[in-house]
């Protein structure tokens, strides 16, 4: 329940740094800030004005640090309550006492992500925005940081708002005529409901769509190595890491398998797998590892198939492994250093994916690693171009489940529609629509799904 006390917490990262916010925010934050802040220059604060001001404990009057301190009055601000924001020293010691001074004057020190949470509450932003203020935070590479952004700035919310608009125009219309009998409703009056119903749910399909490009550019693209153990798989993985930024992962729980590794090339981020080597093998060690790498290449979003140059034949003899059928496909022929002027140079045909360029490497001297990372990007860029066109996409699971609720209701709505179904049974199934649509950005008072929500943000968000 929100209930509508005072909250407390660092705004910045723990650690030494120059300066850290302390943010405090609810109907008590002015007079809580007035026991422990001595303004040096005024008496009273200016709203939305930086105020030096020297923060001390309020039973003793003991000073805590020098700080600035600004005053934002409700409702204009992040959370829509009284705010206030103290930038002392950043040193975890000194926010420490002005978080405890403030606290024995009335504060709480405030949960995950309960400012966002009061925002949303407070109706600030909706909730798709709220998650977007998270991804921003989180975004490791600048594709997931534009996508948040254009979250934040509420395009998904207009996208779908106006897709709730356009159906419910639907729903008053046939609510109006509810009393008429179908013989009494001229035909003309369906073909329009029906044109409206097909576009809104056309674009419920094209969120859909979009959906897989918008995840790649939030978590990074799937790729990974396959191949015959001993053909250099784990050594391009290492020469690709040396191309690209290091992307380390700080959140607890994102914790990846050992043989994952992220990397930022161009601006995308892909997420590194190298399988063990895969063949049929009888040990039940090995029989793991194979499972796991099936288990990695269904979810792959490009699988890199690597062949040592001097073999005789590369036949594609990953025990029958059949990645994720919209994956896209790269070859590479590595050790090129043992075998500058020959080589395989045919693969066997496997469908229009495979026509992928063969990428000749050397692991060891690096010949060959940039045109893979390339490669590699210029999958990502055509996706990217996808997402250009359509910036304002859904980007988590659960925008999807509700978007796929929203078109079965849509879809069902426009089905009894062209049978010439009974119009209580269409608005039913409209209004289920709705409601799913509505789920991505209300703050419905359903405490369960705001705290599924806000757990993963971290204090002070
Ligand atoms: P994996 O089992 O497919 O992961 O293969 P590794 O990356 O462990 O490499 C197997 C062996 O091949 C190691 O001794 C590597 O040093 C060597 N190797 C990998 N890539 C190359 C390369 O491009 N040229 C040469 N000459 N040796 C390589």
């Amino acid at each position: 329940m929100y209930k509508a006390d005072t909250i407390i917490a660092p705004a910045t990262a723990g650690g030494r740094a120059a300066v850290a916010i302390v943010r405090m925010s609810g109907p008590e934050a002015f007079a809580i800030a007035a026991q422990i802040l001595r303004l040096v220059s005024r008496a009273q604060p200016r709203p939305w004005t930086l105020h030096r001001s020297i923060a001390v404990d309020p039973a003793s009057d003991e000073p805590l640090d020098e700080v600035l301190a600004v005053w934002m009055p409700a409702p204009r601000t992040y959370t829509g309550e009284d705010l206030v924001e103290i930038h002392c020293h950043g040193s975890p010691l000194i926010v420490e006492s002005v978080i405890g001074a403030a606290t024995r004057a009335g504060a709480r020190p405030a949960d995950r992500g309960e400012f966002t949470r009061r925002a949303v509450l407070n109706g600030r932003m909706d909730l798709a925005q709220a998650e977007a203020v998270a991804d921003l935070v989180d975004a490791r590479v600048r594709g997931g940081a534009r996508l948040a952004w254009e979250q934040l700035q509420g395009g998904l919310s207009r996208r779908l708002r106006s897709i709730r608009d356009a159906i419910i125009g639907v729903l008053s219309d046939i609510e109006a005529n509810v009393d008429f009998s179908d013989d009494d409703l001229p035909e003309e009056n369906t073909v329009p409901r029906i044109e409206a119903l097909e576009a809104a749910r056309d674009e419920v399909a094209g969120m859909l769509d979009g959906f897989i490009a918008a995840r790649r550019w939030r978590e990074g693209y799937r790729v990974v190595f396959t191949g015959r153990p001993n053909v250099g798989k784990s050594s391009l993985v290492n020469a690709l890491l040396g191309y690209g930024r290091m992307i380390v992962s700080e959140e607890p729980g994102t914790t990846r398998d050992a043989v994952e590794e992220m990397v930022d090339l161009g601006g995308c981020a892909f997420v590194l797998t190298d399988t063990a080597g895969v063949r049929e093998s009888a040990s039940e060690a090995e029989t793991r590892a194979v499972d796991r790498a099936r288990e990695k290449l269904a979810q792959a979003d490009i699988v890199i198939h690597v062949f040592d140059v001097r073999a005789q034949t590369t036949v594609l003899d990953d025990g029958g492994l059949l990645p994720a059928s919209d994956a896209k496909h790269l070859v590479v022929l590595n050790k090129c250093d043992l075998l500058p002027h020959a080589g395989i140079d045919e693969i066997p045909g496997k469908g229009p994916d495979w026509t992928q360029a063969v990428i000749r490497t050397s692991a060891r001297t690096g010949e060959g690693c940039d045109a893979l990372a390339a490669a590699l990007v210029s999958i990502a860029c055509d996706e990217g171009e996808e997402l250009h066109e359509a910036p304002t996409n859904i980007s988590r699971v659960r925008h999807r489940s509700a978007l796929e609720e929203a078109h079965k209701g849509i879809s069902s709505a426009l089905e009894l529609l062209h049978h010439g179904g009974a119009p209580e049974l269409v608005s039913i199934e409209i209004r289920t629509a709705l409601g799913h649509l509505a789920a991505i950005t209300e703050p419905l008072n359903n405490d369960e799904v705001l705290d599924r929500i806000f757990k993963d943000f971290c204090i002070g968000k």
